[in-house]
């Protein structure tokens, strides 16, 4: 490497301090900037600037320079200007793939899905298990997910040596600049698939229809979610898989209602029953159940069936079943029923009776403990 005269070429004395030299460079780079500049050789002259700026601003290579007249190679070239990015990345390259604002872009969580099941009163009480059928996208199986053809492999994007990104030198009258950027020929990936997998065309990713099995707890209650961690879509770059939700969605018994814990039917009788008492059938969730009606049983009346409702979601235990006894008039009855009415109606008298009475709907209150 020839000697040359850095002074010379910013134009101030071998002692000028920092500052000085500074403000030579700024002139100078202004005034022989290419873009800019009108002079001859303002090319040349401005990477002579440059180099000169890129020894006498550096005191260690300044005061080699002022030793020995030149500066070893192995102290970094200048034909490139350093910019402050290279720096940085000489202390923090261990980073991994994490740039600064605009580096690689990172791990990313895969999407969570939606989907809904619907079970029958009795599925709910006691848990079951369920097919889903979820359509999601997956990790292609023939090529793993790297996107490229079984045997072939994803090369280094030669663009960008494999970091996924490119560096734009701008040249503007205070120097040089550089731009880091994702590079435009691989995507920001690092990697160029030469030849795509046939199954995914070299995404990676495939849409697949999946049934998956769901094992729905007993207790579950219409409109609760159930989540299956991990079962939506596949993360992005090593991100972990989203989950699946599945609404729970419960069809409605012909005669069974539930509230909360406890499986609430009506149960209709007759007059004589409800005077009388009697022993009737009661359907439950574990089949018919008899029940035995006190005499006197008033419309509306709430019997308990403890322990025959729906087992607790968490934790254990049933609700009850509660029996709500409704008193059927006959609107058609036989020439006999008549007959024995025309009876009874003769015996009870006709004066009619006018009490307050508890409504039904403090009945059930009641029954409920509300
Ligand atoms: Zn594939
Ligand atoms: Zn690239």
């Amino acid at each position: 490497m020839a000697n040359k005269d850095y002074y010379g070429v910013l134009g101030v004395p071998r002692d000028a301090p920092q500052d000085d030299i500074k403000k030579a460079y700024r002139k100078l780079a202004r005034k022989y900037h290419p873009d800019v500049s009108s002079e001859p050789e303002a090319e040349e002259r401005f990477k002579e600037i440059n180099e000169a700026y890129e020894v006498l601003s550096d005191a260690e290579k300044r005061q080699m320079y002022d030793r020995f007249g030149t500066v070893s190679p192995n102290m970094g070239g200048f034909s490139d200007f350093r910019d402050p990015f290279d720096i940085f990345a000489e202390v923090f390259g261990n980073l991994g793939g994490f740039g600064f604002g605009q580096g690689r872009p990172s791990a990313r969580r895969g999407r969570d899905l939606r989907t809904a099941v619907e079970i029958t009163f009795a599925e709910a009480a006691f848990g079951t298990e369920k097919p889903i059928d979820v359509q999601r996208r997956e990790v292609c199986d023939t090529c793993g997910g790297n996107g490229a053809e079984p045997g072939t492999q994803a090369e280094r994007c030669t663009e960008c040596g494999g970091t996924g990104q490119v560096r734009r030198v701008q040249q503007t009258f205070l120097g040089s600049f550089v731009n880091i950027m994702p590079c435009p020929t691989c995507n920001g990936s690092g990697t160029v698939i030469r030849t795509p997998c046939h199954t995914c065309h070299g995404s990676g990713i495939i849409r697949r229809n999946r049934r998956i099995s769901l094992r729905i707890p007993a207790g579950v209650d219409d409109g609760l979610s159930i989540r299956l961690a991990g079962s939506g879509e596949p993360g992005e770059r090593g991100g972990t898989p989203g989950d699946l939700y599945v609404n729970i969605q419960v069809r409605p018994h012909p005669y069974f209602k539930r509230r909360e814990n406890d499986v609430m039917v009506e149960l209709r009788i007759n007059v004589a029953q409800a005077t009388l008492g009697s022993v009737v059938k009661v359907p439950t969730l574990e089949g018919d159940h008899e029940v035995t009606i006190p005499p006197g049983t008033q419309p509306g009346s709430v019997l308990r069936l403890r322990g025959l409702g729906v087992p607790h979601l968490r934790g254990n235990g049933r609700g009850d079943q509660l029996v709500i006894v409704q008193v059927a008039i006959p609107t058609q009855v036989s020439d006999e029923q008549r007959n024995l009415f025309k009876s009874l109606a003769k015996s009870l008298g006709t004066e009619s009776i006018v009490e307050e009475k508890q409504t039904f709907v403090d009945r059930i209150k009641e029954a409920l403990g509300l």
